[in-house]
Order: C-alpha cells, then structure tokens, then sequence
C-alpha cells in the first residue's frame, strides 16, 4: 500500500526525522491561509501517489498567499501527469503546503526489501533530486547499498559506511549517523517494503531535512497496522484493482490485450510468460484463488471484461481444489449472464477435467479449447491478433 507524501512525513517525524513544517489543504483559500501561517511564502506540492511532480509542474514555490491561491486553484481537480503516473494522469485533491527551504546539497537515502539480498537493503547517494533515476542507470557506482541482514540488525560500520556517501562535514555529518537507524526502526515497525528520503537535504543553515518521502507499506501485514490501513486512499487506486481487491480476486492491470483468468500466483505469472513468449500481451494478471467460487469467477470475468482493451480472454486453470466441473459453471453462467462476444479460449486440467469440458461443449456458446498451456496461449495470441485486424 502506497500512502501520501504528507502522511509519511508525519510518521518520519514521529521517528526522529527532521522535515519541512507544513500542512495539507483541499482548497486555494486554506492554500492562501497556510501560506500566510508560513510567514507569506511557501512550496506547494501536490499529493498523488506517484513521483515525478518536481518535473511535472507539481512541486510550486510561491511568494505570497496570492500567489498560492493562484496556484492552487491551478493544482487542485487538475490531472498530473508525471512519468510514473502513465498518460492518464492523476487528479490532485490535496496540496501539502510547506516552508520554503534554501537548499545547499541534495542528497538520496532509502530503504528496500531486496529479494536478491532477502532482507533490507539501504541506499545511501551524494547525489540525490529528480534525476536519481538517471543516476541509477548511468553511475550505479555513486549510490552506496548495505545489505542488512534481519537476524543481526543494522551495525555501527553500515552507518558509517551509508553515511561515507554523502561526503558531508561535520556538524551534520553527525545527523545523518542519526537518521540511518531511524528510518531503519520506522523499515521494521511498520513492516515497510519501501522508505524513501528524496531529496534528503543541507540546507543553507546547515539541517538536514527529508524533502520528499515515499513510503510503502506491505499488503499483507496491515492487518497489525490498523492506524496506518486507515491512510489508504482508494482514489489513487486504479478502480478495477480496488473492485477486485473487494471480491477477494488478486488483480492487476497491465497494458496488453490478453486477458488472464488463471488460479494461482505462480500459474499465473507462468502464463503471463507464455503469452509474450509466443508474440502476445498480457492485459493483467489475475489469480482468482485456489477455492473461487462460480461467483467469484463471475465477477473475475466482469472485471476483466471491462478493461476495454481486452479482445480475448484465456483461462487457464488447474483444478484442484477449485474443481473443473464448478470453473466450467461458473464461466459459462458469466458468459451468458454478461452477453460476453470475446473470443475465451479455455484449458483446464485436473479434478473433474472431463466433467468440466463437456459441460463447456454442450452449454453451446462457442469456447476455443486447448489441451496444454503453450496450444492455449498461442490460440489465445491468434484470436487477439484477429480481433484487432477486424476492428
Ligand atoms: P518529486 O519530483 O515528486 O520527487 O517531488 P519532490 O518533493 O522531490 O520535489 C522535487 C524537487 O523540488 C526537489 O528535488 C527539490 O529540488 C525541489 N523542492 C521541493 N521543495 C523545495 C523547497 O522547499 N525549496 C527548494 N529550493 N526546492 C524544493
Ligand atoms: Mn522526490
């Protein structure tokens, strides 16, 4: 879960972490307020879940409450569009408005969990601000990673080590010692999959201060956060995801025209694969679960369905606890109850495989069977292909 650059500078704030004074506002007159509040200038940034703002016309600095409400009234109810947002964009409906800052350097410090380390790895840059991706891409060697390992924590020599990047003097090169473990402890507690300071700055006065910050926590462990499940924002969301999230189905939209239907995560990144490996697209991933119901497949099949730029749908199942004989129910009550004219090309092995497969034939609708996967993704391909031609 993704929260908002405000709501993740109160909860660094909470643990020890300098940042900018401010407060969010949802109209250009409370802007204007604020702005006044911060002594008559200011930084408005917009809040969307996504970065890229700064280049994008989303991060504002302005002089006088005039101008924040002229600017605000600019930002808000418009739709931001930063290169991590995709072309549609993201609507702004809050602004955070914060004290203007005299930045001296701009440095990058941030905290992932790394499946190849299996564990957090913390990344420390001297260069940091809206070019770190380049960076990343072009001189990985100006970012500094230490993996920590969980069973022995984070050590004085990682410290000094992740700080060493920043090449900064003292007086605050000592707070930087400090805000290593304090983003580490807020990584662990709250059961993060992301904390991320950029910029992490100097100032002209020498503090050190957390600009920018992106924090995502992990899905699965919100049911022991319940303070921080309530931050999440279902307007950034993508509204087939969320539909889906609420029928229990793991859904997630991609830019293909092959819709997914498959049970289990790992049948249905394997069939993902097999679909591009034999020309074609994948329009999402989805894993219906290991026991859908025939209604949950009804809903899985609306949602897919009503991503316009699907113009086949292939299921592949392994019927295990989900059994062949209810998938088969279940797509075929779907198919007609929602008129569907998409071309479904259907494989399915396993507990009542041949049950399942006759009642497809006999329902009469007009389902492409395939045996294997590789025979299902490339009728699946073919007829996505045909279907383009004939639109
Ligand atoms: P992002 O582009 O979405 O990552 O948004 P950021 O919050 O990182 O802002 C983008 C850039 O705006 C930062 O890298 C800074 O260079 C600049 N910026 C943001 N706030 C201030 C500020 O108070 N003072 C100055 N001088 N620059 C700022
Ligand atoms: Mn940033």
């Amino acid at each position: 879960m993704k929260i908002h650059e405000f709501q993740a500078k109160a909860i660094l704030g909470v643990y020890g972490v300098p940042v900018p004074k401010g407060e969010v506002v949802t109209t250009p007159v409370e802007a204007g307020r604020a702005v006044e509040r911060l002594g008559g200038t200011a930084v408005l940034k917009a809040q969307i879940h996504a970065g890229g703002r700064g280049k994008a016309g989303g991060v504002v600095p302005v002089s006088s409450p005039q101008e924040a409400e002229a600017a605000a009234k600019r930002l808000i109810g418009s739709r931001l569009v930063t290169h991590q947002t995709g072309p549609e964009g993201r609507v702004v409906k809050r602004i955070l408005v914060e004290e203007q800052v005299t930045v001296g350097r701009e440095l990058y410090a941030g905290i992932v969990l790394d499946r190849r380390a299996a564990g957090p790895v913390i990344m420390a840059s001297g260069t940091g601000g809206v070019e770190i991706e380049e960076i990343a891409a072009n001189y990985p060697e100006r970012i500094v990673r230490v993996a920590v390992d969980p069973a022995t924590q984070l050590q004085p020599f990682h410290i000094r080590r992740l700080a060493l990047a920043f090449a900064l003097q003292q007086p605050v090169k000592n707070l930087a010692a400090k805000l290593f473990p304090a983003m580490y402890r807020l990584f662990q507690e709250k059961d993060c999959s992301l904390v991320e300071i950029n910029p992490l700055v100097v100032t002209a006065e020498g503090r050190l201060l957390a600009l920018d910050a992106k924090l995502n926590i992990d899905d699965n462990a919100l049911f022991r956060h319940s303070d921080l499940a309530e931050l999440r924002d279902l307007d950034e969301e993508l509204p087939l995801e969320v539909e889906a999230s609420r029928f229990g189905l793991n859904y997630i939209k991609l830019d293909g025209t092959v819709g997914c239907m498959v049970n289990g995560a790992g049948l249905a990144m394997a069939t993902m694969d097999l679909v591009k490996l034999v020309g074609g697209e994948p329009a999402n991933f989805l894993d219906v679960g290991g026991g859908a119901s025939a209604e949950q497949i009804q809903h899985a099949f609306r949602i897919l369905i009503s991503d316009q730029s699907v113009n086949v749908v292939l299921i592949n199942i392994f019927g295990g606890i989900l059994r062949c004989d209810r998938l088969a129910e279940g797509v075929i009550h779907a198919v007609r109850s929602l008129q569907v004219t998409l071309p479904i090309v259907v494989r399915m092995e396993g507990t009542n495989v041949d049950q399942g497969k006759r009642m497809l034939v006999e329902s009469g609708l007009k389902f492409i069977t395939a045996d294997g996967m590789q025979e299902a993704a490339e009728k699946a391909v073919k007829a996505a292909r045909q279907q383009k031609a004939e639109s």
